[in-house]
């Protein structure tokens, strides 16, 4: 659950002259979404050979890096999904296929997110151009570079003895409820965002923070880093307009949690199964 093994994806900008292209995997998304096989009744990625003949309109085409000694591309095209493929948006690849091909796919779908929305300069408005070494657009005029964009997020279980506060967000359509988290604001440390999005959300005040690990979270382009934390005071109330219910739960009697997918939940168990 936790990658915390050395990711056999290495990242590159320009392909090893040694490519073998047939074998090459291709990250084809089509209005947003993923062109797949599904013929192993899990979605995989199309091959090189599988790639030279989609009749589609290939707008982008951008070298990863190799996973496995695989290259890899990202794709943007247009058209329909040919006989034999379907669409598949990145969510529905959560959980059906390892772990480290997901990532892959969410680099590849941050990836092309990023060449999209940073073709002008964010400072002067030019166009702008790939760097030739790393994976950055960079103004030709006054010269910023922009590299891809990661926004890092507290995710944290708060404790109190067997129980564990999980809270529900306005904005799930579920009766799911989870731990809390929030994005880090520019000048903090990380410890001092969990204090402070605790606090906002609902009203607790939390010790002894401990790191357990992170997730690369691509929706859109998340970095989840996972804490446990003591209750030291405060009763629950409610940030408006964001926490539905939060509430204390036993492991024997919790509510719907999140998908062993997601970092929250291995939160969840980590704690519980310590217990
Ligand atoms: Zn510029």
């Amino acid at each position: 659950m936790w990658p915390r093994e050395p990711d056999p994806f290495l990242p590159g900008v320009v392909p090893p002259e040694e490519v073998i292209h047939s074998e090459a995997w291709f990250f084809v998304f089509v209005r947003g979404e993923l062109l797949c096989m599904n013929d192993t009744g899990s979605p995989r990625p199309v091959t090189g050979d599988e790639y030279r003949w989609l009749d589609l309109t290939i707008s982008n085409e951008h070298y990863m890096g190799t996973y496995h000694n695989r290259a890899c591309y990202v794709v943007d095209a247009v058209g329909v999904a040919p006989e034999g493929y379907v669409l598949l948006g990145l969510r529905g690849w959560l959980g059906r296929v390892a772990a480290d091909v997901f990532y892959l796919a969410g680099r590849a779908q941050q990836i092309l997110d990023w060449q999209r929305d940073y073709r002008f300069c964010g400072r002067c408005g030019s166009h702008t151009q790939d760097h030739a070494t790393d994976r950055a657009r960079q103004c030709p005029d006054c010269g910023l570079i922009s590299y891809p964009r990661i926004s890092p997020s507290i995710i944290v279980l708060i404790h109190k003895g067997d129980s564990i506060l999980l809270a529900r967000n306005v904005a799930w359509p579920t009766q799911m409820y989870s731990t809390l988290a929030g994005f880090v604001e520019p000048g903090e440390s990380i410890e001092q965002t969990v204090h402070r999005e605790v606090m906002e959300e609902v009203n607790i005040e939390v010790g002894n923070i401990s790191y357990l690990g992170s997730q690369s979270w691509p929706f859109p382009n998340s970095l989840m880093l996972g804490f446990h934390a003591a209750y030291v005071g405060g009763e629950i109330k409610c940030q408006a307009d964001e926490i539905a219910d939060a509430q204390w739960f036993t492991k024997d009697a919790l509510p719907q949690i999140p998908p062993k997918t997601a970092i929250s939940r291995w939160l969840i168990d980590d704690y519980l199964d310590k217990l």
